[in-house]
């Protein structure tokens, strides 16, 4: 039950449905109550007039002074007065009743605003419609003298008898309502439906891509529908290229995995194929097999380093760390592997610069640049690591003398397992990984990668990241 109410055909239904009812509702109040002030003023109008007539004829018959005339149109004004529901009285030129209609006033007297005024030949009405009544005051004259008054026609009756034709009328105006009412809920449900059509369609499209479909959604409509489904298609898209890049991680990931023990396992059954080998080439075999070892070793290591960098709420151990530090530690740790390369290694600083970094991670990244600009350089070489620093970024590049990248790979050695050249990475212990983890290293620290090269002169990879780490 509580579905309905959030659904949103029904709210649309609901709202549709008030939307139109309310205009019967308001014409039909409207209209019954002018039909029933239109009733009552004529009813009161044909009584007056009966009354004003009978008035006529009792100044035409002398009616004060001829009991025959009294007899004769007493009864007609009883009987008048009983059409009506009313009450008549007629007062003589001495505030008199001398007819009352229903008998009980006949003798006293009555001196009431309307008719004193209508004892000097004014004819009064007035209608209560709060109090449903109605009363008039009509002047008799003298028969001799037509400018003389000689008495008081006065009446009065209930307009309530109308009031119950009023009645009958809302009983039909309702019914007219409640007919409308179904009639409009049926426009409104079907409305409400043809409205929301498009976005049905696409909730079945969304309820075919959570079950696995990959079909796009083409809801075009309208506008908001067509934006739905292109953010949708954009998700989409977005979802398969993920699927896709992960598809090719793995396959890469199990082929580099494979390679050494492929290798291991060449080693091993070129030996147990010669049973009487020399001991030199168990020795050889046996070192290539552990070199291989170390490498499946070295991937697997770089491998968890970054499966750690991409968790999610991965938190940076943030310190406040002196950067030149840093490199000149970095830097005295590579030197013996530059020095067996015969590399000269410098590094370059303006001044002092301190930033906010998670140390263990950045020496990594800057690392694995300064590996790579050993490694993939030119004997007898050089390598130069510049920091610099203005108000907000810290700099760090490094430039080698080495073999540089070529233009149309520079876009792609950021990507895991990318090796420019496979056999040369191999020979030097690369696993493609160095870079991948670089980069995530320092978007983690809101900054931003970029190289120079040009092949067979160099490369300079240049980190830039705030100096305030804003988490
Ligand atoms: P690897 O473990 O193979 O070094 P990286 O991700 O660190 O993997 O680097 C990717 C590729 O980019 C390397 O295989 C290499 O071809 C190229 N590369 C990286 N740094 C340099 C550099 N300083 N000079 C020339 N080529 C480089």
């Amino acid at each position: 039950m509580k579905r309905i109410f959030h659904s949103l055909r029904f709210r649309l239904m609901v709202v549709l449905f008030l939307i139109g009812m309310l205009p019967v509702l308001l014409v039909g109040s409207v209209l019954v109550r002018s039909s029933r002030d239109r009733h009552v003023q004529s009813r009161v109008q044909e009584y007056q007039y009966q009354c004003s007539t009978l008035a006529t004829q009792m100044t035409r018959a002398g009616y004060f002074s001829s009991a025959e005339a009294q007899t004769q149109l007493g009864q007609r004004l009883d009987l008048l007065a009983g059409v009506y529901s009313g009450r008549a009285m007629v007062v003589d030129r001495t505030f008199r009743i001398v007819k009352d209609t229903y008998a009980i006033d006949e003798g006293s007297y009555c001196v009431g605003a309307p008719v004193l005024s209508s004892m000097r030949g004014r004819v009064n009405s007035a209608v209560d419609s709060k109090e449903q009544y109605a009363q008039f005051s009509i002047p008799i004259y003298s028969q001799n003298n037509q400018d003389a008054v000689a008495g008081v026609l006065y009446a009065s009756a209930s307009t309530a008898g109308v009031m119950e034709i009023e009645s009958s009328l809302v009983a039909r105006s309702s019914l007219i309502s409640v007919a409308l009412a179904f009639v409009l809920a049926a426009a409104a449900y079907l409305l409400s439906g043809v409205l929301l059509a498009p976005l049905m369609r696409i909730k079945e499209e969304f309820a075919g891509a959570a079950e696995g479909s990959k079909t796009v959604i083409a809801e075009y409509t309208s506008t908001e529908t067509a934006e739905m489904s292109e953010s949708y298609n954009r998700t989409l898209a977005r979802l398969n290229q993920i699927d896709a890049s992960r598809q090719e991680f793995v396959s890469n990931v199990s082929h580099e995995l494979k390679t050494p023990i492929t290798s291991i396992r060449v080693l091993a059954d070129a030996l147990i194929s010669q049973p009487d080998a020399p001991i030199e080439m168990y020795r050889e075999f046996l070192g290539d097999i552990s070199d291989e070892i170390d490498r499946e070793s070295t991937i697997i290591e770089d491998l968890l380093t970054l499966v750690r960098l991409d968790k999610s709420g991965q938190e940076l151990n943030i310190e406040e760390k002196n950067l030149n530090e840093m490199l000149e530690d970095l830097l005295r740790r590579l030197k013996p592997l530059a020095k067996r390369r015969g590399i000269e290694m410098t590094l370059e600083s303006a001044r002092q610069v301190s930033a906010d970094i998670d140390v263990v991670k950045m020496t990594l990244a800057i690392s694995n640049l300064v590996e790579n600009a050993i490694k993939y350089n030119v004997e007898k070489g050089w390598v130069k690591v510049t920091l610099n620093a203005d108000h907000k970024f810290a700099y760090i590049s490094v430039q080698d003398s080495g073999v540089g990248i070529p233009e149309e790979e520079q876009a792609h050695v950021f990507e895991r397992f990318y090796r420019v050249d496979k056999a040369r990475s191999r020979s030097t212990g690369g696993t493609g990984l160095g870079l991948a983890i670089t980069e995530d290293i320092v978007r983690m620290h809101q900054g931003a990668i970029r190289l120079v090269s040009t092949l067979g002169e160099g490369t300079t990879f240049t980190v830039r990241f705030p100096l305030h780490y804003v988490a």
